[in-house]
């Protein structure tokens, strides 16, 4: 049963007096309260989603290296914007990411929510995020960190979108809103984690109602998990691990990216029919299997058998590529003592 908030103001006052002395210090937190860098901003919410700040900070200040403007990264090609990107995933948003800056060179930053949520890969999360620290517009963000602190501040276990949502808007500090997201972010990131709640020096147990019912991490209920899907591939290792061929891939998921050549497998399709295929493509003959690696994207779970092989194909310097996680362990296979002369 969800409980009312006793004490809105109290409430915010308690978390924004903590927030103030407690705040995480962010690369992108440069500027006033309120008057964030919208460049450094958007590249934040964009790749640290689904992310572990303290992972994800290296990514940032590499691609920030990179493109340290919104015109640096508008001018520079997709490849470079890709590698920039390497081993973030979910590399559409890169791809979204660049089109969209492009779009901001071109009409100039955009002045409200709605204009943020006009561009590419922008979606209500961080259309809130930016236009509330950047610009101060009084918009709740809504992510898994606020979602899990307003459910246990209520005691609600199945907290809906809408619901986090109406709740955000409702709890949301009028007068300064953009503190107000920095500090449920905050909160939620360093005090009220998923499985170790701090409570005894968390700025708002007075008024949780998981903690009067002395059950925090009951809250919220785990999601059920959309089943993950099998996928399995074989691929060549033509060349070295430094210098292989490589193909482009296509489709949502790694398009834009280069990798080794490969072959997906039917359903009961044995390796050695997918491998015979591949080499017809690509002319090869098959050598020794290197070895199997394994890597989960999104819904998919893949493993790839790597094959040694060889063609007269030309090879590209891997290091000045965009590969997927799973190509360098791919690689990585070739790397193993006694291959290559290593
Ligand atoms: S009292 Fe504990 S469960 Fe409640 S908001 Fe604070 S850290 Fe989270």
């Amino acid at each position: 049963m969800t409980r009312q908030l006793p004490d809105f103001s109290a409430l915010r006052r308690n978390l924004l007096r903590w927030f103030d002395h407690a705040g995480r210090d962010l690369p992108w937190r440069q500027g006033p309260e309120g008057g964030r860098d919208p460049y450094r901003v958007w590249v934040a919410e964009i790749l640290l989603q689904q992310t572990q700040v303290s992972r994800g900070l290296h990514y940032y200040q590499r691609f920030l290296d990179t493109f340290p403007t919104v015109e640096a990264l508008a001018a520079a090609p997709q490849d470079a914007v890709l590698k920039a990107w390497e081993g973030c995933g979910y590399y559409a948003r890169a791809r979204n990411l660049h089109r969209a800056a492009g779009l901001v060179v071109a009409q100039g930053w955009p002045q409200t929510y709605d204009g943020w949520l006009a561009l590419p890969g922008v979606g209500p999360y961080t259309a809130a995020a930016v236009s509330s620290l950047s610009l101060n517009e009084p918009r709740a963000v809504n992510d898994g960190n606020v979602r899990r602190v307003l459910s246990r501040l209520l005691a609600e276990a199945q907290p809906s979108e809408k619901w986090v949502q109406a709740q955000a808007d409702a709890l949301l500090a009028p007068e300064r809103p953009a503190a107000w997201n920095e500090a449920l972010m905050d909160l939620g990131a360093t005090v009220c984690t998923p499985k170790a709640p701090t409570c005894d020096r968390c700025p708002v147990r007075a008024h949780c109602a998981a903690l009067a019912l002395g059950r925090p991490t009951d809250y919220p209920a785990p999601k059920v998990r959309a089943a993950v899907r099998e996928v399995r591939a074989v691929a060549l290792l033509i060349g070295t691990p430094d210098c292989a061929v490589l193909e482009k891939r296509d489709g949502t998921l790694l398009g834009g990216l280069s990798g080794l050549p490969s072959e997906v497998l039917g359903e009961n399709e044995p390796p050695a029919e997918a491998l015979a295929r591949l080499c017809a493509r690509l002319n090869a003959t098959p050598g020794p299997l290197l070895g199997t690696v394994g890597h989960t994207m999104t819904h998919r779970r893949i493993t790839l058998e790597v094959y040694r092989a060889e063609a007269d194909a030309p090879c590209q310097q891997v290091a000045q590529a965009a590969l997927s996680r799973l190509d360098h362990k791919a690689l990585a296979l070739g790397r193993m003592p006694g291959l290559f002369g290593l």
